[in-house]
């Protein structure tokens, strides 16, 4: 049963809402998935408390929502993989969300990915970081690390020159 057409946008694409018979097919494939585990945790290597977690990078073309669980599940087991409890509850409410905690969407556009190989909303960043700046005081402190930064390492021609067009290019379009 189709609820009436609602739909969930999960990586970029969009999944159908459907109910009821998705509780046994999220239990069969959970089942099946489980049978094929790993050793160890694929995150951090443990051996202990192992399921199976969803890939986050399954093509939104087989994957469903079960609306009881307020989960998406695949339809297929070879898109499970294995991830040790708190590795698995880490990715469910930390890498799966699809908004940062400010409510903007992680777009390609709107998301770098940090050391740790988090990600990192560009529109928090840019507002934390004009509000930090907007301090004279730090506006100058940080002017002054970039000018000695620059000073120890001299921009080489080329990107000098795409630097110059990055900038062109974002007068146009009114970005800064
Ligand atoms: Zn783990
Ligand atoms: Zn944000």
């Amino acid at each position: 049963m189709r609820l009436d057409g609602s739909q969930m946008r999960h990586h970029g694409a969009k999944v159908g809402l459907m109910a009821n018979t998705t509780t046994n097919e999220y239990a069969r494939v959970h089942y099946a998935a489980r049978k094929m585990l790993g050793a160890s945790c694929e995150a951090c290597g443990s051996t202990e408390a192992l399921e199976a977690a969803l890939r986050p990078t399954t093509p939104a073309a087989r994957l469903r929502m079960a609306p009881e669980m307020n989960a998406l599940y695949s339809i297929d087991p070879i898109d499970y993989f294995t991830l040790c409890v708190p590795c698995h509850r880490r990715l469910d409410f930390v890498e799966l969300r699809t908004h940062c905690r400010r409510g903007h969407e992680y777009t390609p556009r709107n998301t770098s990915i940090k050391y740790d190989g988090s990600r990192r909303c560009l529109t928090c960043h840019r507002e934390n970081e004009a509000r930090r700046l907007a301090d004279p005081k730090v506006r100058e402190a940080k002017n002054a690390a970039d000018r000695e930064y620059r000073r120890r390492n001299p921009m080489a021609p080329e990107q000098r020159a795409r630097k110059v067009a990055l900038q062109r290019l974002r007068r146009k379009r009114g970005s800064i």
